[in-house]
């Protein structure tokens, strides 16, 4: 029996990134994987990688800013797979402004695409959820939402507002047997932190309160998100998992 053997399971943000990784590794743990983005080529790659290494996946277009395409993925996955087990609210984006130098609109997009996204997510799978009498939603937020950093004033709000939503939701959804968690990873390689860890002096910088002192691979997040979507995690509500390799713990 794999870990997540038959779990239909919708990603946000999964053409790239640990978005990819995580796809990868639950197809590969025996999940059906709806991989969700905005970006339809790089989505499909990742689909057809999947399905290659004999795994099971479909890309669907969705840009989380948008309510009716929400609807329409959700309703797109019941009609192919009639439930959906598990949420995965990953696509995010990244703003690099000290607070006195950021704008309004600045704001207002991380929001909407790092928060609102969420609860726009969260919304429109409940309904499924509550009718199967058990789902599961997993927020990936970031060591920025639990901790201060030089320079990301807008994005660390929005990640600390995942971080509170998600405990929020576990309160709510807990009477339909509904678990929430959310995910903080450290400093990950991926193509959003490309710009942050170059050049050398400045990845320096970034890396040095993560006590294992060096940037993780996005598979050593992965492990965590299919931890927290199979049933091993079946108790752990409401948690917040720290993958940061120690960043936060000094
Ligand atoms: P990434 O490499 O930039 O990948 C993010 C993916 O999300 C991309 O495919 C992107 O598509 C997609 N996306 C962005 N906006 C979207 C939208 N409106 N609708 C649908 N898809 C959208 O990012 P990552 O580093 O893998 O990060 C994944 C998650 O982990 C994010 O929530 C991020 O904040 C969080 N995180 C990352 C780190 C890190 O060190 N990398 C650390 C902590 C937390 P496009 O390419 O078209 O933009």
């Amino acid at each position: 029996m794999k870990r997540v053997e038959n779990k239909v399971i919708l990603i946000t943000g999964g053409a790239m990134g640990m978005g990819r990784t995580h796809s990868e590794l639950l197809a590969s743990e025996g999940a059906w994987v709806f991989v969700a983005d905005r970006d339809a080529a790089e989505g499909q790659a990742t689909v057809d990688r999947i399905r290659k290494s004999g795994g099971k996946a479909d890309f669907i277009a969705l840009d989380v800013t948008a309510e009716g395409e929400w609807n329409a993925a959700i309703g797109r996955i019941l009609n192919a797979a009639g439930r959906i087990d598990v949420l995965i609210n990953n696509a995010g984006i990244l703003v690099l402004k000290p607070v006195q130098d950021t704008t309004n609109a600045e704001w207002d997009r991380i929001f909407d695409v790092n928060v609102r996204s969420v609860f726009l997510g969260t919304r429109a799978v409940i309904p499924a959820m509550r009718t199967q009498g058990r789902g599961n939603i997993i927020n990936i937020s970031s060591i920025y939402g639990l901790v201060g950093a030089p320079g990301a004033s807008a994005y660390q709000a929005s990640k600390g507002a995942v971080r509170l939503f998600t405990k929020s939701c576990a309160v709510d959804l807990a009477p339909f047997n509904i678990r929430v968690n959310s995910v903080h990873p450290g400093v990950i390689e991926t193509p959003m932190t490309k710009d942050l860890l170059a050049p050398a002096d400045q990845r320096k910088a970034v890396l040095g309160p993560t006590l294992l002192g060096r940037a993780a691979r996005p598979e050593e997040v992965s492990q965590a998100v299919l931890f927290l979507a199979s049933d091993e995690s079946s108790f752990v509500h409401g948690a917040e998992l720290v993958v940061d390799g120690g960043y936060t713990a000094n």
